[in-house]
């Protein structure tokens, strides 16, 4: 007997019902692009979702139109817009509305971005948007990696690429990594999963500098060491390491050089501030996620090596059943990074960046700096604020004088409710301060004055 496999409740032919779905999914996503500005939108507790949505998984289903109206108009406005021009807090996303129409495509179109054999066209796609990057930074023609979830994973597979290396070339286990103490935190993390020590570099004038990380690795024995993570741009003020300085004292050494980009990274298409990035070209591994300052959708972190033989020489899987894959010389990207299977999630990235071209990338994070160098110039001049440091990319941190924690919490707090904004507290050596990150292009003068004016 024939199995009726187009006749599944489940998996089923494209009829009139899916039609139906079909277009109240293309006219949501539709009218979600192009709201403006977007509802600033905001969380609400578990039991108020449970009093006003209840139970949504059922034995006989919702149907497409009420689990979809049930998602617009009740799940959805419980979710903060990270993409409103007065959400500053952490590091927001800002996709262009290219990415995120073509994330729609992605999702409908079953690729699979794990192998070259099975997903050739996307790969390739993907690998000139990487390309786009790597000469940014400035690595070699042979570099390359893969788009992995965000800058913790990018970290992780990086300092793995990093600890394989090193012990295929010492006799001994060196199990240590160097950072500063302004590294994110997911590089603390990357070493405890790797059972790593994470030795702290003090800091010079803000900043990782190879004369101090010379005196931490001749204190702590050089052999000891696998890698040294230097921050471009770090999250919670912008500050960029003197990367030039770091790798002198790395080839020195033969340790393994990572620069973490995450959020700064963006900042090697800015002509304006390039030149802090000096020496970035000399590193081993560097990444930068796209969803943050380069405007695409989560989740998406590129990840580059030098050598990428580095990389899959760490990460390659092998099982029986993917040696037609393992054993070929194509491009796999699941073989630069922890995790086998993936979305190609680098292409909204690139259909953006093929539609729209580089220039306009570079203009976009120029407009972001003149934006945070106006914020930076309000606050110098009004008598209640005080910047805490000068020219941190977009990352603004800034104290209200007379202001405690509880201060902060509140006026934050209210802003959120009243819907004018999300500008969440921060600290810095025990003192609560307010801080802005601005990679959103559609943030105005104007939302920054008005967000100013609520402290005075
Ligand atoms: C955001 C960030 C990370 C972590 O990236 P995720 O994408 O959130 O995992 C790592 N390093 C820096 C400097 C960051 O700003």
């Amino acid at each position: 007997m024939r199995t009726a496999a187009l006749d599944s409740a489940l998996v089923h032919r494209f009829d009139e019902k899916t039609q139906q779905l079909s277009d109240a999914i293309a006219a949501y996503a539709d009218e979600r692009l192009k709201l403006d500005p977007v509802p600033l939108d905001g969380p609400a507790t578990p039991e108020e979702l449970q009093e006003l949505v209840g139970q949504t998984i059922t034995r006989e289903g919702l149907g497409g139109l009420s689990a979809l109206e049930l998602f617009a108009e009740k799940l959805a406005p419980n979710c903060l817009s990270i993409d409103h021009p007065r959400y500053l807090s952490f590091i927001p996303c800002a996709p262009t509305r290219e990415a995120a129409m073509f994330d729609l495509v992605v999702g409908a179109s079953a690729l699979y971005a794990g192998s070259w054999l099975e997903g050739s066209g996307a790969v390739y796609a993907e690998n000139q948007a990487l390309r786009w990057i790597a000469d940014l930074v400035g690595l070699p023609a042979e570099a390359g990696g893969q788009f992995v979830q965000g800058g913790t994973i990018g970290n992780l597979s990086a300092l793995v690429a990093a600890r394989e290396s090193a012990r295929e070339k010492s006799t001994g286990r060196p199990y240590r990594v160097a950072a500063t103490y302004g590294s994110h935190s997911s590089i603390a993390t990357a070493c405890k999963v790797m059972d790593a020590e994470l030795v702290k570099v003090p800091l010079d004038n803000w900043q990782l500098t190879g004369e101090n990380l010379r005196k931490v690795l001749q204190d702590n024995d050089p052999d000891t060491f696998f890698a040294v993570v230097a921050t471009a741009g770090t999250t919670n003020f912008g500050i960029i390491d003197d990367i030039a300085s770091v790798a002198e004292v790395c080839e020195e050494y033969g340790i393994w050089l990572h620069v973490d980009g995450a959020y700064g990274g963006a900042g090697l298409a800015a002509p304006s501030i390039r030149s802090k990035y000096a020496g970035i070209e000399r590193c081993n591994s560097f990444i930068v996620d796209p969803h943050k300052w380069l405007f695409a959708p989560f989740d998406c972190c590129a990840l580059i090596y030098r050598d990428p033989v580095q990389g899959r020489a760490a990460h390659t899987q092998h099982a029986t059943y993917l040696d037609v894959l393992t054993d070929s010389a194509e491009w796999n990207p699941s073989d630069f990074s922890i995790g086998l299977t993936r979305r190609a999630r680098g292409l909204p990235f690139w259909f953006s960046l093929a539609v729209n071209g580089t220039d306009k990338y570079t203009e976009a994070i120029e407009h972001t700096l003149d934006i945070a160098r106006f914020a930076n110039a309000e606050i110098t001049e009004r008598p209640y604020l005080e910047l805490v440091r000068e020219g941190s990319l977009t990352v603004v941190v800034f104290r209200r004088l007379g202001w405690t924690a509880q201060d902060y919490q509140r006026w934050s707090d209210d802003l959120l409710k009243r819907e004018i904004g999300f500008v969440v507290p921060t600290s810095h050596e025990g003192e609560t301060l307010a801080r802005f990150a601005i990679v959103n292009p559609l943030t105005s003068e104007d939302d920054i004055t008005e967000i100013l004016d609520t402290m005075a």
